[in-house]
């Protein structure tokens, strides 16, 4: 079982900042900017290459998750990024699909 998985079934904490049927956003325990936020599924989706036809809406949602997220923390004016990290090249560590959203401070582009 996934560490977020624990999250989502409470036997771990969060700081959870937002919950709903179909997602949860918490704050990340190892921030990488001043505002690091992590946006899941409740569904256990491995990450973007094992999603299947079933999941486009939670796929979706999760988006709308984050847009209200960052609403809700003041971000959208100064901008943030999200970012999806999938399998061993792209750094996913946790393997439950995630969104990260990042701000509050300027973001290098590109990436390492
Ligand atoms: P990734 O490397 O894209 O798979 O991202 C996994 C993220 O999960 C990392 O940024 C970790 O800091 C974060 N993380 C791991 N365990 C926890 C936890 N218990 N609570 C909050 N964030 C976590």
């Amino acid at each position: 079982m996934t560490v977020f998985q624990k999250i989502i079934d409470g036997q771990i904490p969060a700081d959870v900042v937002y919950e709903d049927d179909l997602a949860m956003a918490f704050r990340d325990v190892a921030p990488q900017a001043p505002t690091h936020i992590l946006v899941i599924p409740k569904r256990a989706i491995r990450g973007v290459s094992a999603v299947r036809e079933a999941d486009k809406e939670v796929l979706g949602h999760l988006l709308w998750v984050a847009s209200v997220v960052a609403q809700r923390e003041g971000l959208t004016e100064a901008g943030y990024r999200l970012v999806i990290n999938e399998g061993r090249d792209g750094g996913q560590t946790v393997p439950h699909l995630h969104v990260h959203l990042l701000a509050g401070r300027a973001l290098n582009w590109p990436p390492g």
